[in-house]
């Protein structure tokens, strides 16, 4: 069984509060663990979410805004100190090298860590291994910032019943898979006669950005997008002059790009006191799938897969 979620270490932009950490996210898929804006605080809140430090695989960042990056020392101090045993990708905007070098030798340390750095330019695809594919694009903020989505290619699911109706079975399944086609009992059997089609899954993250096309394409046919909602739609002029999105635009960006399941998150302070229904309820106006709001250490399940390839 696939294990996909993502575990919300912080919500909070700019300055966190009583109940908000700065941002920080794992996102758990299969046996990857993706770490997206470790802000101030996030090796604390990992032991509170039951995160530990050799269950990354990757790390994530947007742009070099503190409540993005500030807790880049401390995860990756934690890292070496467990002697994390794994290469471990690190990808952010290119402009950001000096910024990133500053932040990884913030402080004296016995460095035993495996990194390896991947600044992303103008381009956008980073990496494609077998299982996802991974992608950045360019956003609309203040500082250099890019967005980034993984995508799982669409495949198929072997049927057992079918299979053992023609007798296939042990290696033959692998060889079926593998050259589409195998003779059993005198029989051609294509693959398609015994599979069905299993749609991949995507995963979205948008952070600091006006409204801008890279956070469409980044939320295209998304099963899960995690979008910043810094202001209320009241404070558009404010997110606009800031570089910010508003809950409706979070929400618009996910009625049109096809979402599956919208996660709201990267709130201003203000918010602090009616705790973001109202973020959620402005998002929901627009977008008529399932809107969550971000709470730290909550854990929010990629949602099931699509049943068919049509998207
Ligand atoms: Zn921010």
């Amino acid at each position: 069984m696939s294990h996909r979620e993502l575990v919300v270490l912080g919500t909070a932009s700019q300055a966190p509060t009583r109940s908000r950490n700065h941002n920080g996210y794992l996102l758990r898929w299969d046996g990857e663990g993706l770490l997206f804006d470790p802000g101030e605080g996030t090796q604390r809140q990992m032991l509170f979410a039951g995160v530990t430090a050799s269950e990354i695989t990757r790390i994530c960042i947007t742009h070099f805004h503190g409540d993005h990056c500030l807790g880049v020392p401390g995860v990756l101090q934690r890292m070496s100190l467990d002697r994390v045993p794994h290469v471990v990708d690190v990808c952010y905007p290119a402009e950001g090298e000096e910024v990133f070098a500053r932040l990884r030798h913030a402080s004296l340390f016995r460095d035993m860590l495996h990194l390896r750095e991947r600044p992303v330019g103008g381009g956008d695809a980073i990496t494609g291994i077998s299982s996802f594919r991974l992608e950045a694009r360019a956003l609309s903020h203040g500082v250099p910032t890019v967005g980034y989505r993984l995508i799982e290619p669409d495949g198929r699911r072997m049927l057992p019943e079918q299979l053992a109706a023609r007798g296939i079975s042990g290696p033959d399944i692998g060889r079926l898979q593998r050259e589409g086609r195998l003779v059993a009992d005198g029989q051609l059997v294509t693959v398609d006669q015994v599979s069905e089609p299993k749609p991949g899954q995507r995963f979205a993250f948008v952070m600091d950005t006006r409204l801008c096309d890279a956070a469409f394409a980044l939320a295209d046919q998304a099963d899960m997008l995690v979008c910043e909602s810094t202001f209320a739609d009241a404070e558009a002029g404010l997110a606009r002059e800031y570089g910010h999105l508003t809950a409706g635009q979070a929400g618009q960006i996910a009625a049109e790009s096809g979402v599956r399941r919208l996660v709201l998150t990267h709130f201003s302070q203000r918010y602090e006191s009616e705790n973001g229904d109202r973020l959620a309820r402005q998002a929901a106006s627009v977008f008529a799938g399932e809107v969550v709001l971000a709470r730290d250490l909550e854990h929010v399940p990629v949602p099931p897969r699509r049943l068919s390839a049509d998207r």
